[in-house]
């Protein structure tokens, strides 16, 4: 299944219990708009390059368009197409006032020096001008962009329009009107959730074992918020290593190390006490899944537990910091084991709640401090996640369910308000 079928298949399953009619759930199976552009660029050795760019508007009738750019080599409009619609998905969830979409660019940024990455960026937002403003549709990070992408992309648009508009992008540096918490937003969300779940469950932070996998942006930080919050890390990964302790694992170390570019593996050859006592061992990536573990979160790539390894996940809550981590097949067979899937629209839309309240500050030139954002931040995703538990349980569906046919109920809503079925 392609990355939009995935997500229109849980889109179909919630239009179908909401009773939607055919030509109403047609509306949900095909964007408003999708824009591809070439971006031509002179790279640094005088040879120039057209690369490939993408937006995708799903729908905006709950508010203007939003959602994050990518820049990688395998993004795809049927990618994009799909994050889009799980944007739309999401915003609705938490109940801020917008639409989805999601932009991408084929590019290798690796391969591509700062003042190359500048030039692309600036040649996004010129192309896409015209289809983007505070009031149409707003862009943010996603893989490999980050706010200095967004310094760009802010810049180079307001150079177009002749004004300023700060609002037009989030993500930004604080320098230009980011917001504070924006930076730890997605991974905050997802303890704020954790949190809610463990009270309701009678569980102590301390008691509970999570596992990681992905130590990125969204995983380390949630890995170090959860410390923080006294929850126990059993175990975390990257694309080399399952760094694993029965005991618990400090993930501030691991964070350190790699940001002075240390391999996570030396760190603990070094301690050779610890290996001796088995008490920390180096798995491989894979093995972070099938860890006996209380709660397991996916926060690297789509598509990691799947019709072949979903017997082995014996984790009973698994909480989607990801994307799309589980196929629809793997779902469906966690969701006869009775696990608990928390769904990414709701776990990881911390980061676009930031996001919104960025917009907010933008437009009114008014700017909240750190402990604001983050209680905002916390009412609209504790609320958010009272009405998906409250929906599974009342109609006896999964959480992704539940979290599905909210989202699409509000943006149907919205649709017929604006009689945009007839
Ligand atoms: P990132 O590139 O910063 O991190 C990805 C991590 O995954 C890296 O540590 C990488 O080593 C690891 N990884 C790659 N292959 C792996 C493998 N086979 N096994 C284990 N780990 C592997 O990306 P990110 O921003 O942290 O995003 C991760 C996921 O979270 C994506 O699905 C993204 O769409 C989603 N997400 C992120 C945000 C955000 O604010 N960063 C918001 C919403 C959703």
């Amino acid at each position: 299944m392609t990355p939009f079928e995935q997500v229109r298949s849980h889109i179909r399953t919630a239009a179908d219990a909401l009773g939607l009619s055919k030509e109403e759930k047609a509306v949900f199976e095909t964007p408003q708009a999708s824009i591809e552009k070439e971006l031509s660029i002179t790279k640094t050795d005088g040879t120039t390059e057209t690369l490939q760019a993408y937006r995708v508007q799903f729908n905006n009738a709950r508010g203007p368009y939003k959602g994050g750019i990518r820049f990688h080599p395998k993004a795809d409009i049927e990618e994009v197409k799909g994050l889009a619609a799980a944007m739309a998905v999401k915003c609705s969830v938490v109940g801020i006032p917008f639409g989805g979409a999601k932009g991408g660019v084929v590019i290798d940024p690796k391969k591509y020096d700062a003042h190359e990455i500048e030039l692309v960026s600036r040649a996004y937002a010129r192309a896409f001008a015209p289809h983007i403003g505070v009031d149409i549709d707003i862009p943010a990070p996603d893989v490999y962009t980050t706010p200095q992408v967004m310094a760009h992309i802010l810049d180079e648009y307001e150079k177009v329009v002749g004004h300023s508009e700060p609002g037009v992008v989030t993500g930004k540096p604080l320098s230009l009107g980011g917001s504070a918490g924006r930076d730890i937003a997605t991974a905050q969300g997802g303890v704020f959730v954790l949190e809610e779940l463990i009270r309701a469950k009678g569980m102590s932070s301390k008691d509970t074992r999570i596992a990681v996998q992905g130590f990125g942006n969204a995983g380390a930080t949630m890995a170090e918020l959860l410390y923080d919050a006294g929850f126990t890390i059993i175990a975390v990964s990257d694309s080399q290593y399952t760094v694993y302790s029965e005991k618990g694992l400090n993930p501030h170390d691991i964070a350190r190390a790699k940001k002075e570019g240390t391999s996570v593996a030396s760190l603990f050859e070094k301690d050779t006490t610890a290996m001796q006592e088995g008490q920390v061992a180096l798995l491989s990536p894979e093995a972070v899944l099938s860890l006996d573990t209380d709660i397991l979160i996916p926060a690297a790539l789509d598509n990691q537990i799947h019709a072949d390894n979903v017997d082995s996940v014996s984790a009973r809550i698994i909480l989607e910091l990801a994307n799309n981590p589980i196929t629809p097949e793997a779902d469906a067979a966690l969701n006869a084991r009775d696990v608990l899937v928390i769904p990414d629209v709701l776990a990881n839309a911390g980061g676009v709640t930031v996001s919104y309240l960025e917009w907010v500050q933008n437009r009114q030139g008014f700017y909240f401090s750190h402990e604001e954002v983050m209680t905002r931040l916390r009412g609209i995703i504790t609320s958010a996640y009272g009405a998906v538990r409250m929906m599974a349980e009342k109609e006896g569906c999964s959480q992704r369910e539940a979290a599905y046919r909210i989202g699409v109920l509000r943006i149907h809503e919205a649709m017929k308000a604006r009689g945009r079925y007839s």
